[in-house]
């Protein structure tokens, strides 16, 4: 293994290790910290999925140094911490303690912080995260049920979460090319800081940085953030020719889509599927609660319809969320949905169900942990950043798992049809 990456949710990994995929590495998506005695084979990248973005800071530390270890007693050079492209954390964390732990464990004088993925909108400017052409902080994310962000300012959010001094390495320098950038860490290191925030508008600097990270041991950022670092690998000979996603086959059964993403393109994305005709069951954590709704009748549901792909959703706009998470608190609002949506996946896997389209890194994270997935082979990608997976074991299943503000607004039915 070359390099090994720490992710702190499951399409967030997933993200990652079709980035790793595409620039020539073998690689394969862990789900959990691994056993010891995970056959590997012959993978030059391993990217490790925790469901670590909101649980406990503690924990999410304790987490990401096991899967560091692992990663780093399997030989890893480089390790990757990813997070998500919109920096989604609470003033709490979890970045910058995990980047902090990690940075320790390293023994790293300097690590940077870049969660820009242009492919997706997703841009730093002076230290500012851009959704698209809004600041994070007016954009969508502001009403995330469980990590609303409310500063754009990348420099002063980290800073408050970090025990790191902050800086920033700007577009201009980063404009400049690879040696400049290194230049610029160097001065950080003298002026006393320990992680900065990089600038990136674009994927050729994305390139540079990855350049100029050749040497780092901890690079921290989005899926964006690894588009450089393969080549570094491949220049110093130690990367084999590449072999690409080949021999990539799809179990045969039935299909379902499984939306507990709240986020805007996950909301355009069920209005169009519903709009293009396919059957749709909503639930919420208020019905849910009170046993009004149940996994069993969801399953049942799923059964009678005689379409392909039938969908349920919890997705709601934020009035919905608020008036749930008031009556329910924000964090068990959100776990009674993906409980329920982990159990209906598992019985409908054992009533012959192999294809699962997920919305919702959280969510995500609960179906594959209920249908005790081991690891994922990546896939074709259907949109940036989201391809369809197929699980290592017994019993395969696909999975195409989805961040809530990935995909085009026909991504339910595009997913499908490449598979179909
Ligand atoms: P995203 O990728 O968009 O952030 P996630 O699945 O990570 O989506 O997070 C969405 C969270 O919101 C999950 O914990 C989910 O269970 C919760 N949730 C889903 N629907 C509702 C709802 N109607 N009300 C409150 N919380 C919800």
């Amino acid at each position: 293994m070359l390099l090994g990456a720490v992710a702190d949710d499951l399409t967030g990994a997933t993200d990652l290790a079709l980035m790793l995929a595409r620039e020539g590495m073998r690689t394969i998506q862990v789900v959990g910290v691994p056993d010891e005695d995970l056959d590997i084979g012959d993978a030059d990248a391993i990217v490790v999925a925790l469901k670590s973005r909101t649980i406990a800071a503690a924990d999410a530390v304790a987490q990401s140094l096991a899967a560091a270890e692992w990663l780093i007693a399997g030989g890893a050079e480089q390790i990757i911490f990813k997070y998500c492209s919109t920096f989604d954390s609470t003033p709490e964390g979890n970045i910058g303690p995990v980047l902090d732990a990690l940075q320790a464990r390293l023994a790293a004088p300097l690590t940077i912080a870049c969660p820009a993925f242009p492919a997706n909108g997703r841009s730093v400017y002076q230290g500012h995260l851009f959704f698209g052409d809004m600041l994070l902080s007016d954009s969508p994310m502001k009403d995330h049920p469980l990590t609303p962000m409310s500063d754009s300012n990348l420099v002063r959010v980290l800073a408050a979460q970090s025990r790191s001094s902050v800086g920033l390495v700007p577009f201009k320098t980063v404009d400049r090319g690879a040696a400049v950038i290194r230049a610029a860490f160097d001065k950080a290191i003298d002026d006393g800081h320990r992680a900065v925030i990089v600038d990136a508008l674009t994927d050729s600097h994305l390139r540079v940085i990855g350049e100029a990270l050749a040497d780092m041991r901890l690079v921290t950022g989005g899926s964006g953030i690894a588009l450089g670092l393969p080549e570094n690998f491949r220049k110093a000979g130690k990367l084999r020719a590449a072999s690409g996603t080949a021999a990539f086959q799809v179990p045969a059964g039935r299909g379902v889509v499984l939306a507990g993403s709240c986020s805007a393109a996950t909301r355009r994305q069920v209005v169009a599927a519903i709009a293009s005709g396919v059957p749709a069951y909503k639930i919420d954590p208020l019905s849910i609660a009170s046993g009004k709704i149940t996994a069993q009748a969801v399953v049942e549901w799923i059964r009678s319809v005689p379409e392909p792909l039938p969908l349920v959703y919890s997705s709601a706009d934020p009035s919905e969320v608020s008036a749930a998470q008031e009556a329910l608190g924000r964090q068990a609002a959100g776990e009674i949905v993906e409980e329920l949506l982990g159990l209906v996946a598992a019985e409908l896997r054992a009533q012959g169900f192999h294809r699962f389209i997920v919305a919702g890194g959280e969510t995500s994270g609960a179906v594959v942990n209920a249908l005790g997935v081991p690891a994922l082979r990546i896939g074709p990608e259907i949109d940036p950043g989201v391809p369809w997976t197929v699980s290592v074991g017994s019993q395969p299943v696909a999975l195409a798992l989805k961040s809530g503000n990935f995909g085009a607004d026909d991504f339910f039915l595009k997913a499908w049809n490449l598979v179909a």
